[in-house]
């Protein structure tokens, strides 16, 4: 290091080792959730594993706990802000301040325009945008708190337009719009926002698409795959790997983001 130069990267302060933070991951239950949650435990984090069921997100809590990781699960729905301050509050009691948040969770209603019910659209936007708000809203004071903070959402390559998905599609580009302001607004506090726009990652998700569609989930995969230029589908881990790439020391000076992980170039 350059003498007078303080490497903001490696800069690790008592309260700021990985060992002492806690992350929060929504719809960690299952999915690109579960495997984000195992894999900031792994890094060190002490992880919150919220989903709309605290039962569901037991299973996440045991498989960190098994691999000898710190976790705690919490039932919210994430588009409820009195729940959501709840759980919030719980997670500083019971795990310690939150200063990293992956905003996960979601759903689909997927539908032709002129199909897709009031509901459908409201659903969509309130558990990816006011879900993703009320969230970043309730932690958010934590990381000003520490001076030090990471936030990731979940986007999708949906963002760019999708057939059946006038809701999931503006949501999803709606959260870009919301990473790029949370950027501007707390960068000064220390913290980072980005955006992670997958492309076809094998959940239920996808299986629920496949399943609607009436095509099985293998041949779903493989004509996925035929289209996408690493010639296969990606895996919850490999969404996993880039938020513990986003949420590193290391990554302080990357904010503002969308990163498209897809197996190609998407955007
Ligand atoms: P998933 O398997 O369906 O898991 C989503 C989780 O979110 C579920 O456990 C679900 O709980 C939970 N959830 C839903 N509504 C909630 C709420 N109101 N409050 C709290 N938790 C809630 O989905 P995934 O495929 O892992 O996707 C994770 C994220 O990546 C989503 O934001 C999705 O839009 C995005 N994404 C996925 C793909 C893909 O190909 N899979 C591609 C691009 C983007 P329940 O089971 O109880 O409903």
């Amino acid at each position: 290091m350059i003498a007078g130069i303080r490497d903001e990267g490696n800069d690790m302060t008592e309260a700021g080792t990985t060992a002492s933070r806690v992350a929060i991951v929504t719809g960690a239950a299952r999915g690109i959730g579960a495997a984000t949650a195992q894999r900031l435990a792994k890094d060190g984090f002490a992880v919150a594993v919220l989903d709309l069921d605290e039962g569901s997100a037991k299973g996440t809590v045991e498989a960190i706990e098994a691999a000898g990781g710190r976790a705690l699960a919490i039932g919210a729905d994430v588009s409820d802000a009195a729940q959501v301050e709840a759980a919030v509050e719980r997670i500083v009691t019971e795990l310690g301040p939150p200063t990293v948040l992956v905003n996960n969770a979601g759903v689909l209603r997927d539908n032709m325009l002129f199909k897709m019910s009031d509901s459908d659209w409201d659903i969509v936007m309130n558990v990816h945008l006011k879900g993703a708000f009320l969230m970043t809203r309730a932690a958010q004071k934590h990381m000003i708190d520490q001076k030090w903070g990471r936030i990731v959402n979940l986007s999708s390559t949906s963002a760019l337009g999708n057939r059946g998905q006038a809701n999931y599609s503006t949501a999803k580009a709606g959260l870009q719009g919301f990473t790029k302001t949370l950027a501007i607004e707390l960068g000064k506090f220390g913290v980072t926002a980005n955006a992670i726009a997958p492309g076809f990652i094998e959940t239920e998700m996808t299986k629920a698409t496949a399943d609607r569609m009436g095509i099985p989930f293998d041949d779903f995969i493989k004509g996925a795959a035929s289209q996408i230029p690493v010639a296969r589908t990606g895996k919850p881990e490999d969404i996993a790997h880039l938020v513990s790439f986003f949420v590193s020391e290391g990554a302080g000076f990357v904010s503002g983001q969308v990163v498209y992980a897809a197996g190609g170039p998407k955007a």
